[in-house]
């Protein structure tokens, strides 16, 4: 058993198995208990409820730390509000169209190399963004030992794919023992090479991560990636940081991608302090999303001209390696792109025009199109 130190705070950092169940059940769940943090008002509490209909409340026990300290980054990601009942009119329940790429349940499957496999709608923290807020958190769009087989027949069946992506919901908040043969079942299909896990747990409930769940990952033989949902700095907290340390240390690579969410992470400070701890935990910063246009999030939207803005400002200032991609998901899910500032721009047939990343100079360059070389 391995079993770590105590923190500060007096929560085991023990990953036990079992331990995190109890971390789990210390979210907070209900409107009622919200009113009792003092974090929503007795009147709002009321109104809530809607809110909860659509979408269930959970505010992680391994926020709540930072949230009663005040850290505002930390309470609008989960911490529920009215406005996510205003709904505009270019906003939808499937923005990104995963149904009308779903030939089976549970499965999308819209690049031919990639299909995601999304194993349970359940999370460990319900963030109030969140793209998928009409399906996940429903139990009952959970794939069933059913489901999960007519997925498989579907993955057997498409030899072209070559990596699989379990996401949901968070994949890792279903226990090992559903997990086990979720990982068996990818180790038989021959063609797969790749097994990536897109989960919210490191910084949300962080003793999930045991050297058992490692050995489960193990169980696929395929090279396993993690890509952890990470939006601000004060999410790294000791406990999440050796939750990263130990996926890494696992042999594990490990990405990170963010939600670009107006109040949380939209400035230039926010962003710069955020990819410096990241790499500093050796976790590569992959992609910042801008938010997709799903119904009741229009309280996190930025201009995308000002993210645009924000990424530009990042290069010059962090490692190369610290940057990650501005990617925006087409609305109707005819995929992601990569929204690039433009650094280099023809202005004739031989004539190219240079922005400097470090003083935003502008240097014209000549560059013949074609080299006509002839060594006669
Ligand atoms: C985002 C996404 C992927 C993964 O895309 P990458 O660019 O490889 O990260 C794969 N399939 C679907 C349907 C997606 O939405
Ligand atoms: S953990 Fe991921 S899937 Fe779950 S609510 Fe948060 S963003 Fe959505």
């Amino acid at each position: 058993m391995s079993s770590e130190k105590m923190s500060s705070e007096g929560t085991s950092l023990d990953t036990h198995p079992g331990n995190w169940a109890r971390a789990l059940s210390k979210g907070l769940i209900e409107p009622v208990q919200l009113v009792r943090e003092g974090l929503v008002g007795q009147q709002e509490a009321h109104a809530l409820d809607a809110v909860k209909d659509v979408f269930d409340i959970r505010v992680p026990q391994a926020f709540l730390a930072g949230i009663r300290a005040g850290d505002a980054t930390l309470a609008r990601q989960v911490v529920p509000r009215l406005e996510e009942l205003v709904f505009l009119p270019e906003e939808l329940e499937d923005p990104i169209g995963d149904e009308r790429f779903s030939p089976v349940e549970g499965l999308t499957h819209r690049y031919p190399d990639r299909a995601l496999l999304k194993v349970t709608y359940q999370c460990a923290s319900y963030c109030r963004f969140c793209f998928r807020r009409y399906k996940v958190s429903d139990a009952d769009n959970n794939l069933g030992a059913e489901g999960l087989e007519r997925a498989f027949e579907y993955l057997r069946a498409h030899t072209e794919i070559r990596e699989v992506i379990l996401t949901g919901g968070d994949p890792l908040s279903l226990t090992d023992a559903k997990l086990a043969p979720v990982f068996q079942s990818l180790a038989g299909l021959s063609h797969v090479a790749i097994v990536r896990i897109h989960t919210r747990i490191p910084t949300v409930l962080p003793e999930r991560v045991t050297p058992e769940l490692l050995a489960v990952f193990r169980r696929s033989g395929k090279a396993v990636w993690v890509v952890a949902h990470i939006n601000a700095v004060s999410e790294l907290t000791d406990v999440a940081k050796a939750s990263l340390g130990r996926l890494v240390d696992g042999g594990i690579p490990v990405l990170a991608q963010s939600v670009l969410l107006k109040g949380v992470n939209d400035s230039h400070e926010a962003l710069v302090a955020l990819y410096r701890s990241l790499v500093t935990l050796r976790v590569v910063p992959y992609y910042l999303h801008y938010p997709d246009l799903a119904r009741g999030t229009n309280h996190f939207r930025v201009p995308l001209s000002r993210a645009l803005a924000l990424v530009r400002g990042l290069r010059g200032n962090l490692s190369g390696f610290a940057i990650p991609r501005l990617i925006l998901d087409i609305p109707g899910g005819t995929g992601k792109i990569v929204v690039e500032p433009e650094w280099a721009r023809q202005t004739g047939p031989q004539t190219w025009v240079f922005t400097s990343p470090v003083n935003g100079a502008e240097t014209v360059v000549n560059y013949p199109e074609e080299q006509s070389f002839s060594p006669e």
